[in-house]
């Protein structure tokens, strides 16, 4: 039942035992593989040196798995019963996998935050007291412009956090969808610089669904800003709900540019922008479809994003059972 594999050896590294696991992680098998030497059957430098030196306890060292080259072992080798020893070899990918994540992630949030303080930097040094008004009346609407942006990044940086933690118990409450995606257009026809975009209802249920309504609002909210923040001036932004015997969908459909097939699966993840200098503009930060599937996850929904390059985007919302309606 260990997960770990297992592997006593002998004399000159030769197998005498192995463990279920050290058949799935090490591709040893046993009684086959009795008798063979452990360096036969792992070939790779860094195990080789480990088995020729002097046993130490703490001593590990990390191996593609000869089996599954995308699976990262951690192995160590341990004295065991007189003369034998122990191989132990464990599984480290999702380990190595999350210590990346973290790695890229605290990069990304550096680099994010880092922009909009250079900018605010480079304007703080060149003006003085005496700098005449004229010249900070030019500078200061670009400096709030990034002191905005820095807090919209902070901000979806917390409700992805608490989001992650699930640290708030989610309320589900019973929500009118019609009236939900009513209030959604009205904000996004109000949204600054955007309003010459046509956004339509199409409005095919009036049946309630049980959800959170913050989460609910933000992640419909997030795929309707979006459609139009990334949409020429003039494109129609359609927002549809559907239920039938299977699901219920809030669609969110636009006539934009589209996405290439290549981005469209990244799009959700967190900081991917197709074009960086525009949703720095729109005030991106490349978080908001992170914190749709996030929100998403939490009410068993799914997203699925359509798009074809050039004809405009879909991003479908399903939700699952029809008892939760
Ligand atoms: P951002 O904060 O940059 O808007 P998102 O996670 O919400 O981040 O979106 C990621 C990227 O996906 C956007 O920067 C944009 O390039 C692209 N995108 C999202 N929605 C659309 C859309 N409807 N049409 C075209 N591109 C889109």
């Amino acid at each position: 039942a260990l997960p770990d594999a297992v592997v006593v050896m002998g004399e000159f590294g030769k197998v005498e035992w192995a463990n279920k696991a050290a058949q799935s992680l090490l591709g040893i098998h046993w009684p086959q593989d009795s008798h063979v030497r452990v360096n036969n059957l792992i070939r790779d430098p860094e195990f080789h040196q480990l088995l020729h030196s002097p046993i130490s306890k703490n001593r590990v060292v990390f191996v593609s798995s000869p089996i599954r080259s995308e699976q990262q072992l951690e192995v160590k080798i341990v004295n065991y019963m007189g003369k034998g020893r122990l191989l132990i070899a464990r599984d480290m990918t999702q380990t190595i996998k999350l210590q990346e994540m973290r790695r890229d992630f605290v990069a990304n949030v550096s680099h994010e935050l880092r922009t909009p303080l250079t900018v605010l930097h480079g304007y703080l040094e060149m003006f003085t007291t005496e700098s005449p008004v004229e010249q900070w009346g030019a500078a200061l609407p670009v400096m709030q412009q990034q002191t905005h942006r820095m807090d919209a990044m902070i901000k979806d940086l917390l409700t992805l956090s608490q989001l992650e933690l699930g640290e708030k118990p989610l309320e589900h409450q019973s929500i009118n969808v019609v009236e939900l995606l009513h209030s959604i257009a009205k904000d996004a026809q109000q949204l600054q610089q955007y309003q010459q975009h046509i956004i339509e209802l199409d409005l095919e249920s009036d049946a309630f669904l049980l959800a959170n309504s913050d989460e609910l609002r933000s992640a419909v909210s997030n795929l309707v800003f979006n459609a139009v923040k990334y949409t020429p001036e003039g494109s129609t932004v359609t927002l549809r709900w559907s239920v039938s015997k299977n699901n219920a969908c809030i669609e969110v459909k636009d006539n934009g540019p589209g996405i290439r097939p290549e981005h469209v699966n990244r799009i959700t993840e967190r900081f991917f922008r197709i074009d960086k200098s525009r949703s720095r503009d729109t005030g991106g930060s490349g978080l908001g479809l992170s914190i749709v599937k996030h929100v998403l996850h939490h009410h068993n929904a799914e997203l699925a994003i359509e798009s074809k390059w050039g004809k405009g985007s879909e991003f479908i919302i399903y939700f699952e059972a029809l008892e939760k309606i």
